[in-house]
């Protein structure tokens, strides 16, 4: 299975390795996550989605990921990912980038998830801790997440630098898994990092949009693009294949320790960039107040 991921993403990146190794201390920096590792009972979430953001909002759609981590059957999971924010907490929209231990019987909610929102004062970046302002778990929306019980163990170490193909690290991947499993659903999550280079990434507006988004064209005139330096920690949650449930094939936020995050689309400086990832395929998938009614607009 390595030989089959450093294959695939030779095709598109000039050095590439792969091997399963322990996963490193997640306390530490440049993480600094509240668990030490990914792994233990590896599940996925798809929770909301993009139909209730657009064509135009429902803010009644917010959920808590201590709520989420009951419903796919692990309370005080460790979840990463990439959401929305509760605009009713926030008062704005906003990217959320979720690094939580939810609340167990044993122990409150460890929340060190980030908001990244458009800064009123210069248009630029506002990245936040949550904890700062706020002690809640709650989100908005939509979100895409990775559980695990926060456990060391052995995870699937992935370098790639100096990009040669069209697509993202994430999409590489995806494509490769999908190519090598066809029609069997394999999801994965874990966390990596773009040492070296910038990346395209983008916020959305604090205001939600008064008219109605239709199609991809206007989605990106609604959002915000900005070029962001590295490092960036990215948590990007992918399936290879929808077997039905109107799955977002792929969602990656990332924050940084420089005041910059939001939602990866891919980097800006193929020729000099690094990334170093942590990944696990995920043993359960679970779909969340999946809409009733949907689109194929804004999955990128
Ligand atoms: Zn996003």
């Amino acid at each position: 299975r390595e030989q089959i991921l450093r294959n695939g993403l030779k095709e598109n990146f000039a050095d590439v390795q792969v091997s399963v190794v322990e996963c490193p201390d997640l306390t530490h920096d440049p993480f600094n996550f509240p668990v030490k590792g990914i792994c233990g009972k590896p599940r996925i979430a798809d929770v909301g989605g993009v139909p209730y953001l657009v064509p135009l909002v429902q803010k009644d759609k917010v959920y808590d990921l201590n709520t989420v981590a009951k419903q796919i059957e692990l309370p005080g999971a460790f979840i990463l990912g990439a959401g929305a924010g509760s605009s009713r907490i926030l008062g704005v929209n906003a990217e959320l980038i979720p690094v939580a231990q939810a609340e167990s019987e044993q122990k409150p909610a460890v929340n060190a998830s980030y908001t990244a929102q458009i800064n009123p004062a210069d248009g630029g970046c506002l990245l936040e801790k949550y904890s700062n302002k706020y002690s809640d778990c709650e989100f908005g929306l939509l979100a895409n997440l990775y559980a695990s019980q926060g456990q060391p163990g052995k995870v699937i170490e992935v370098k790639a630098n100096g990009r040669t193909g069209r697509h993202n690290f994430v999409t590489c991947m995806r494509q490769i898994i999908e190519k090598c499993y066809g029609d069997k659903p394999v999801g994965i999550g874990g966390t990596f990092v773009i040492q070296k280079g910038k990346a395209k990434i983008h916020i959305m507006p604090p205001e939600f949009s008064a008219c109605p988004i239709n199609t991809d064209e206007e989605m990106n005139n609604w959002l915000h693009f900005f070029e962001m330096k590295a490092p960036l920690i990215c948590q990007p949650v992918l399936i290879s294949r929808d077997p039905g449930f109107d799955l977002r094939m792929e969602h990656t936020h990332c924050f940084s320790h420089h005041g910059e995050g939001g939602h990866y689309h891919n980097d800006s400086t193929p020729d000099c960039v690094q990334y170093l990832g942590y990944f696990l395929p995920a043993e359960v998938l679970f779909r969340i107040d999946r809409p009733k009614e949907s689109h194929r607009v804004g999955r990128d």
